[in-house]
């Protein structure tokens, strides 16, 4: 299926590696120019090659910015490589684990920042040129943690429920213009971010890491863990021409973990 947006220009936020550029493949291979951005020059820049590789044939451009995403700075650098977005996939590293009694005020601002207020804002810088011409495609990186919260990711699970409930209502403002937003929620994925959680689920407790990962990819009905590949063709077709019809969703990605019929 051609999607219809090659010739479009995308802003994929937190996109180095993983999920991130997950979605930079798939939306270069449909021709989409990409903008990538990543704390880490080296290796964005290596991804970015992987990303012109995939674009391949149909001569779609990439650009690499370095810059953390959660600042100010961070998003005036993106926002300068890629002015007028069409589509605008956002995301950023989720916050870190722990009991929630350990976490300071500090802690808080800096997740609510990161993963709610971030997102907030790039979508205040963009959304309206969008509108004006007549085709956006916004896409949030959340977690499966909103419909589902996982005890040790407190941070996250409250920080990204904000954003989703500000999406709720914004999304349904931006559709008669061809303006979508709604948020993908990942499950468990495998990519380093996935490590890192099994790592510390780990930690104090007599298991290995692989025997936490083992039982992981055993829970989950799938009885595997997604693949990246899998998450950024799912992000390209709600960035799709024909996807107009689609706003303010929570699509859950997650092998059937949430036991929700609904
Ligand atoms: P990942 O493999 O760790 O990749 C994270 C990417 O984001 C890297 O490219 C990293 O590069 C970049 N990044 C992190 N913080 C950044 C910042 N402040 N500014 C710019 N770039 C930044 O993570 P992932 O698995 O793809 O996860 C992506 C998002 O989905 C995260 O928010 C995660 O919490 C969420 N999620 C993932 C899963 C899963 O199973 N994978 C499940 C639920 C939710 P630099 O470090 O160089 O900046």
């Amino acid at each position: 299926m051609d999607l219809g947006i090659a010739g479009r220009r995308a802003l994929v936020c937190a996109s180095s590696k993983g999920l991130g550029l997950a979605c930079a493949i798939s939306l270069a291979r449909e021709g989409v120019a990409v903008t990538m951005t990543a704390r880490g020059a080296e290796a964005l820049e290596a991804a970015a090659q992987q990303v012109r590789e995939a674009a391949g044939a149909t001569g779609a451009t990439v650009i690499a910015v370095a810059g953390d995403i959660t600042t100010p700075e961070g998003r005036a650098l993106a926002l300068a490589a890629c002015p007028d977005p069409d589509i605008l996939i956002t995301n950023a590293g989720g916050p870190k684990p722990g009991d929630f009694r350990e976490w300071s005020r500090d802690d808080w601002i800096a997740a609510v920042d990161a993963n709610m207020l971030t997102p907030i804002e790039l979508i205040k810088a963009t959304v309206d040129g969008m509108m004006k011409r007549g085709f956006g495609r916004i896409v949030n990186i959340t977690s499966g943690a909103v419909k589902a919260p996982i005890d040790i990711l407190g941070l996250s699970n409250g920080a990204r429920s904000g954003l989703t409930g500000f999406v709720a209502g914004l999304a349904r403002k931006t559709v008669a213009h061809n303006v979508t937003i709604n948020n993908l929620l990942p499950g468990p994925f495998e990519t380093d971010r996935l490590l890192a959680t099994a790592a510390a689920a780990a930690r104090g407790t007599d298991k290995s890491v692989e025997q936490v990962l083992a039982a992981r990819r055993a829970a989950n009905p799938a009885g595997r863990f997604g693949q990246p590949g899998e998450f950024g063709d799912a992000c390209a077709w709600l960035c799709s021409a024909q996807a107009g019809f689609v706003t303010g969703q929570n699509l859950l990605m997650d092998g059937g973990a949430y036991p929700g019929t609904f």
